[in-house]
């Protein structure tokens, strides 16, 4: 088995030579879209298989690899976010791993194992730990029982309690070469791998999510308006994206403003390329201080995306602060 990514060759290598020997807690820490979730469940397969190749690799073939890829390895547990009904009766995805949830994985690990192996625990996204489940978890972290191993798995360190990173052996995937990136695209059909890339921050998996979705239609219709401030209609536009979703309102909007930041700051844009000329007369109307406010709103903003007021509303409240950027 190889890495599930051509780009994570070398932290694969890295990790199976300490098969042996794993870390009993181990960060991967890094980027989103970069793999980091599949490179630890690679590796949680690799630690439970019972007939490892001769790299150290899973097989894929024997009962526990079964089990793994079915979901049910008696041994394996997953603690991630999950889904909740709201009083309202509408399922929404948690934004914190509960303690509930980190209990029952620390209860998990005082168990006997079912084989003779080892007991993985993937918490992805660790950074959600709230800080009741990251106290029930520390204590496991601390001293984890015999054959126990941790994997936790992180887009933003920073904000795992401290003593938790203290207790991890951290490996870090940084963003890939782009010509790497763009091959692996390439392999996976989809056109202009290097613009996506771009737009993606040099992120292949969420360039590829983009290739293949509608997202791309609906970021250059809010794009081409964001574009024109001078004639841009909140009411109309606020109307006419509300179905634009909240994750790729956010996503577009954020980087549209990071962009407007750059171009003023560092004259160059990052991810937009294709609006290149257009931010760059618009950075040059734009005043800084009203900018950066409005990209602190929109950078809270992605951390209430699972409650959206709204929409309309909302998305009219931001055009009209939008458009004082260049008044
Ligand atoms: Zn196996």
């Amino acid at each position: 088995m190889s890495a599930p990514y051509p780009w994570l060759d070398a932290s694969w290598q890295r990790l199976l030579a300490t098969r042996a020997r794993p870390a009993q807690a181990l960060l991967l820490a890094g980027p989103r879209g970069v793999g980091k979730g599949a490179l630890a469940r690679a590796w949680a397969q690799v630690l439970l298989c019972e007939a490892p190749l001769a790299d150290g690799a899973a097989c894929g073939q024997c009962p526990a690899c079964h089990w793994f890829n079915a979901g049910t390895h008696p041994d394996f547990r997953l603690v991630s976010l999950q889904e909740k009904t709201t009083k309202e009766g509408e399922t929404r995805m948690a934004t914190a791993i509960e303690v509930d949830q980190a209990r029952e994985a620390v209860d998990f690990v005082q168990l006997s194992t079912y084989r003779a192996g080892y007991r993985v625990v993937l918490v992805d996204p660790a950074d959600t730990l709230n800080l009741a489940s990251a106290n029930a978890l520390l204590k496991v972290l601390e001293e984890p029982p015999l054959n126990t191993v941790f994997v936790l798995v992180s887009d933003q360190p920073r904000r795992l309690l401290p003593t938790i990173r203290s207790r991890c052996t951290r490996l870090d995937i940084g963003l890939p070469p782009v010509d790497v990136a763009a091959q692996w695209l390439a392999g996976q059909g989809v056109d202009d791998a290097v613009n996506l890339l771009a737009l993606s921050g040099g992120t292949p998996l969420d360039a590829q999510r983009w290739a293949d979705s509608t997202e791309l239609d609906e970021r250059r219709s809010v794009l081409e308006g964001l574009a024109r401030p001078d004639r841009l209609d909140p009411v109309t536009l606020g109307e006419r994206w509300k179905t634009v979703s909240p994750q790729t309102w956010h996503n577009v909007a954020y980087k549209w403003l990071g962009d407007l930041l750059a171009v003023k700051l560092q004259g160059k844009v990052r991810f937009n390329r294709d609006f290149s000329e257009a931010l760059a007369q618009l950075g040059k109307k734009a005043d800084l201080a009203k900018l950066l406010a409005l990209a602190k709103t929109q950078a809270n903003e992605g951390r209430t995306l699972a409650h959206p007021l709204n929409r309309t509303l909302q998305v009219q409240a931001w055009l009209i602060q939008y458009r004082h950027v260049f008044d």
